[in-house]
């Protein structure tokens, strides 16, 4: 076993830590404020290569390893959770899923401007009426012969007046349950597409959640991914790679929120000495960074079980519940150390802790995290 990462990997977890705090960190505050969608540091991230980083490079991408991801997501997170997010889908749900089951035609017309991030995407799972109960899909797409006939709502599609290319999931037959959904990609701007306004959100307000609707839109039998039917195992096996990125971004955010807390702990005094001084103090962080270290070894587990080929659909599930919840912990206590400052915006924790509150939600919630891994280790 070895714990070491490789220098091509620090090398990508140390630039990414030079982007965030150059790039990222200049104006976060305000972003969220104003729920600024970050689209400059965006097409920067793009051009360095964070968008499509684990894609084959004959498809414009960075051809890293899953593990490399991690490190940068946990980065680029610990400034800027709504840059993450963007980064996270386009990655993880969008880029994996059309290079995993594509057409060439697909990954070329597709997945290359997704990779280089010349296009960004979203994946449209959730609706009104199914989030966790995702096979309860409302949206249909009746077969038409060429062309599938697209109608329904999606929900709270994170890219959503952002993205270029849409992978939504919808029911072709009713009789045939999840085996009856397909995957369809969907261009902005086809005829019947509708973005609906933008939610005004408790955290990563700076990224661009919005209900799509669908009426009568054409997609072309070619823009379906996969054979008939394929479209909810589709869903489940690019979410379960989607939870690396979001077990990730919940790590960022935490270990965020830690190292400004360990700083602002050093610096203020009350009864005559550093905060950090008084054992109460020094407890929290004690637990908060064993927490932060724990939640790491997850995510980079899972990830190498990814790059390994080997099943990673348990420490998956387990990396998102654990940092997820930790890092919902540990954001609190962050804006507990910092007392009064931690309350107002200029300080950061206050949005981290904000920011955290959506990992135990998206691609999941916690309790269906604990539905995957008692599954798991029910089963034999
Ligand atoms: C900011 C944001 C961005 C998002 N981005 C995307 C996106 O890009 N694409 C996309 O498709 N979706 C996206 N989502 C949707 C997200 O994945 C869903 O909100 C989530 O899956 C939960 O679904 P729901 O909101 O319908 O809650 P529900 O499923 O209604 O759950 C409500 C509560 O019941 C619990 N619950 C439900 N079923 C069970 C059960 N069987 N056992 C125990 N507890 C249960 C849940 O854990 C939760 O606590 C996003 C959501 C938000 C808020």
């Amino acid at each position: 076993m070895n714990f070491n990462l490789t220098e091509e990997q620090i090398m990508i977890r140390d630039a990414a830590r030079d982007f965030a705090k150059n790039e990222l960190l200049p104006g976060v505050i305000e972003r969220d404020e104003k729920q600024q969608f970050p689209a400059e540091q965006i097409k920067k991230m793009g051009e360095l290569g964070f968008l499509g980083m684990m894609v084959d490079p004959k498809y414009g991408g960075s051809g890293l390893d899953t593990v490399s991801y991690v490190l940068a997501m946990e980065e680029i997170s610990k400034i800027d959770a709504s840059a993450s997010v963007v980064m996270s889908v386009n990655n993880s749900l969008v880029c994996w899923g059309l290079e995993t089951y594509g057409t060439e035609e697909q990954k070329q017309k597709y997945l290359v401007p997704l990779a280089t991030g010349e296009i960004i995407g979203a994946f449209c799972l959730s609706e009104p009426e199914a989030g966790s109960d995702a096979t309860s899909q409302k949206t249909t797409a009746i077969d038409k012969g060429d062309h599938y006939l697209l109608n329904g709502t999606k929900n709270w599609i994170t890219n959503g007046g952002t993205a270029s290319v849409y992978l939504v999931i919808a029911q072709t037959d009713v009789e045939k349950g999840h085996k009856g959904i397909n995957a369809l990609i969907v261009e902005k701007g086809m005829e019947g597409f509708a973005v609906g306004t933008k939610e005004n959100k408790l955290g990563i307000r700076g990224s661009d959640t919005h209900s799509l609707m669908f009426t009568d839109v054409k997609i072309p039998k070619e823009n379906r991914i996969g054979e008939d039917g394929f479209g909810f195992k589709f869903a489940m096996k690019t979410l379960a790679g989607g939870r690396i990125g979001i077990a990730s971004q919940a790590l960022g955010i935490a270990s965020g929120a830690y190292e400004l807390a360990l700083k602002y702990s050093k610096e203020r005094k009350a009864f005559g000495k550093e905060i950090s001084k008084h054992q109460a103090i020094a407890f929290k962080l004690a637990d908060m960074s064993t927490q932060i270290e724990a939640a790491r070894m997850l995510c980079i587990k899972a990830a190498w079980e990814k790059d390994q080929k080997i099943n990673y659909d348990l420490s998956g599930a387990m990396a998102k519940l654990y940092a997820a919840d930790m890092a919902m912990a540990v954001t609190v206590e962050a804006v507990q150390i910092h007392g009064g400052y931690g309350f107002v915006k200029e300080y950061h924790v206050e949005r981290l802790m904000r920011d955290a509150k959506i990992t135990q939600i998206y691609e999941g919630t916690s309790e269906i995290q604990k539905i995957v891994i008692s599954r798991s280790i029910l089963q034999d």
